[in-house]
């Protein structure tokens, strides 16, 4: 039986005359990366990066999986990002512009975002911090934290940033893993008008790292701390005496450029690598030809520094690219759900990033709030962090774009950097799929036996400049987890299926593929057909163990405001599904619940819902945005039963 064969969205958009004519990218982009795909890079690599001595081999294959790229070229990240734009006609440009919860503004231009890295990365030196020396981020949205990246990377000293929202366990434990010698922090920041006590945390973690020597605390939401003797200092102290220059380190393309754990939507968290040449590279041309960036807009990429969206497209690529970037530290609904549209009308925002996980709450919450704001200045949108439900890919495209906007639905990772697959605003767009790869980069669809196949496992099958280089100190796992299962080809971990245009389109995890009477079905398909109920917000799919088919389907939704969970709705669901994709897809199941427990990025935790519906004790919830929502979704399903 074909599981799939209505599954397939079939609305295509095309891009309007007026894009295509404007688009950074054109046609003839993919030819050049498909006839030389070395050469493309090499292209890129002399065109966005600015290097001290260049580099003698584009790519370095000898010792797979261990690539190197842009052999003995040197460079330096924040000389890129900011010397060489505060040195030309941008210097009085905004770099980074900013609003906190609580309505302050910030705007810096690039002359003085050069001149305050120049003085942290002085104060960090005095601090004892030295080329190779690893500085801990545990800081909230803050102009700051932007410079304390690139103040970092200009003494050479990788920094791993732990998301501000984690708990002091989960911090203690990548510090430790990183062995980090300093820590940076904020006395708090804002979350729905209280301060958030982000130093009593780093306090709590600093009991147990016997490595941090320093931790420098930025005064930004004003509530009371405690200053360790010896060991805590303000960040206004130690700027008062910085010096206004600091020599950028001649950094080897190579060398580290951060560590960043990923968010453990499937375990143990990896201390992804990433080195500095590639990753400045592959950056930038992805911001620059996928969301098209041009020299007035104002660009706002909704995600934390703690992620690596945040790294990539709040901090390096659109700096490096001399752009306006836009960062907002506090809660989307306050004072009122409108926050969002409000700031995107108030600062001119004309491309706008954000993920799945909040559009869908949007969505939730109704179109009145995005009415009422002006955002016909917005020009593109983008999506990443899960497979995008069409409904909300729909919605997003009427109430955000207006209509008129491309949505670039960018599938990618911690580990690849940048973006892997991905329309450019010259594609023909479906709702629901990532299109194509990028140039430059080779994905396939493949079977156990590493043969293409429409529907399978994700692999990307040639090294690419931005991928991560190993598992911070543990070089076997890097292995094992990457390239055990196909040799050359480096493993995803996601499943996908490709249509009859080409188009890749992600199912969801592998360790969450459902497999009902021998079918396996992913859990972006089912979740997407509920979505598609009117009365449906948000839903999360799992397999259940059952004796005869393997694995039943059982069903956590949340419904739209208004709407209740009644007997009926559960039978129309479930009907829904089986005609969308077939009777076996049919959820046996459907729990109605309040919330889902989601990573602090917004990824939904399926492990945790079949550690539910299974019986099982509850693995590790640390890193949940709302561990509270877990006890309920367990009482509910225990009164189903
Ligand atoms: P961990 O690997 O520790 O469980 P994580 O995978 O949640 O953490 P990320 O690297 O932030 O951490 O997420 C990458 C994953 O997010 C992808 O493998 C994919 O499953 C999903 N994803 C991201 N963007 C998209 C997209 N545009 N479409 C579909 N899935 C996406
Ligand atoms: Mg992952």
């Amino acid at each position: 039986m074909d599981t799939n064969a209505n599954a397939i969205e079939n609305r295509v958009f095309y891009p309007s005359e007026e894009v295509v004519k404007n688009a950074n990218a054109t046609p003839e982009l993919y030819e050049e990366a498909k006839k030389d795909r070395l050469g493309f890079w090499d292209r890129m690599a002399k065109e966005l990066v600015t290097w001290f001595e260049p580099y003698d081999k584009v790519l370095d294959d000898s010792n797979p999986p261990f690539y190197k790229w842009f052999t003995n070229g040197k460079l330096n990240v924040s000389y890129n990002c900011v010397d060489r734009h505060a040195k030309s006609e941008k210097r009085n440009k905004a770099a980074i512009c900013y609003e906190s919860e609580i309505g302050k503004k910030v705007v810096l231009t690039y002359g003085q975002l050069y001149r305050e890295v120049n003085m942290f990365a002085s104060a960090l030196s005095k601090l004892g911090v030295k080329k190779g020396d690893r500085v801990c981020l545990y800081m909230p949205m803050i102009p700051e934290a932007a410079i304390a990246m690139l103040a970092c990377t200009r003494i050479g000293a990788p920094h791993s940033i732990v998301f501000g929202g984690f708990s002091s366990d989960s911090l203690r434990d990548r510090i430790n893993d990183a062995k980090a010698k300093l820590v940076i922090t904020a006395d708090g920041n804002f979350r729905r008008g209280t301060p958030f006590p982000l130093k009593k945390n780093a306090d709590e973690a600093l009991k147990e790292t016997p490595t941090v020597e320093k931790v420098v605390v930025v005064k930004n939401a004003g509530n009371e701390v405690e200053m360790v003797e010896g060991r805590d200092v303000w960040y206004h102290d130690i700027m008062a005496t910085a010096d206004t220059y600091y020599e950028p380190e001649k950094m080897d393309a190579e060398d580290m450029l951060f560590i960043l754990y990923t968010s453990g939507s499937t375990g143990k968290p990896k201390g992804v690598v990433h080195t500095t040449g590639g990753y400045l590279v592959q950056t930038q041309a992805t911001l620059k030809y996928v969301f098209d960036l041009k020299e007035t807009d104002v660009y706002w990429c909704t995600a934390d520094i703690g992620w690596i969206t945040g790294h990539s497209y709040v901090v390096y690529a659109p700096l490096a690219l001399g752009m306006t970037t836009f960062m907002y530290d506090g809660t989307i609904d306050y004072p009122d759900k409108d926050r969002m549209w409000d700031m995107a009308e108030r600062w001119g925002v004309n491309v706008f990033y954000t993920a799945p996980t909040a559009i869908r709450t949007f969505m939730k919450w109704g179109t009145e709030y995005p009415k009422k704001h002006d955002l016909s200045q917005i020009r593109l949108l983008g999506t990443v962090g899960e497979p995008i439900n069409p409904e909300a890919w729909m919605w997003y495209y009427e109430n955000i774009g207006g209509g008129r906007c491309p949505i670039m639905d960018t599938w990618w990772q911690t580990e690849t950097g940048a973006f892997m697959i991905t329309p450019l605003p010259i594609t023909p767009l479906k709702p629901g799929t990532a299109t194509v790869p990028f140039p430059g980069i080779e994905v396939d669809v493949v079977d156990e036996n590493k043969q293409p196949t429409d529907r399978g496992y994700l692999v990307v099958k040639s090294p690419w400049p931005s991928m991560l280089r190993t598992i911070y100190g543990d070089d076997q796992r890097y292995i094992d987890q990457y390239w055990k299962r196909f040799g050359d080809y480096y493993f995803a971990g996601d499943g996908a299926k490709r249509d009859e245009m080409g188009y890749i389109w992600v199912t969801g995890r592998v360790d969450d593929v459902l497999n009902v009477s021998g079918h396996r079905l992913g859990t972006a398909e089912i979740e997407s057909a509920l979505v598609e109920c009117a009365e449906v917000a948000e839903a999360a799919v799992i397999g259940k163990k059952h004796d005869v088919k393997g694995e039943s389907v059982c069903a956590f939704v949340i419904l739209k405001d208004g709407f209740e969970g009644t007997p009926e709705l559960v039978e129309k669901l479930r009907k829904h599904v089986g005609v969308k994709i077939g009777p076996i897809a049919r959820p046996d199941d459907i729990i109605f619940t309040a919330a889902l427990p989601k990573t602090r990025s917004g990824k939904i935790m399926r492990r945790l819902l079949r550690d539910i519906a299974e019986g099982r004790a509850l693995g590790d919830i640390t890193t949940l945005a709302d561990p509270g929502a877990m006890q309920e979704i367990a009482a509910k399903y225990a009164g189903k039963e």
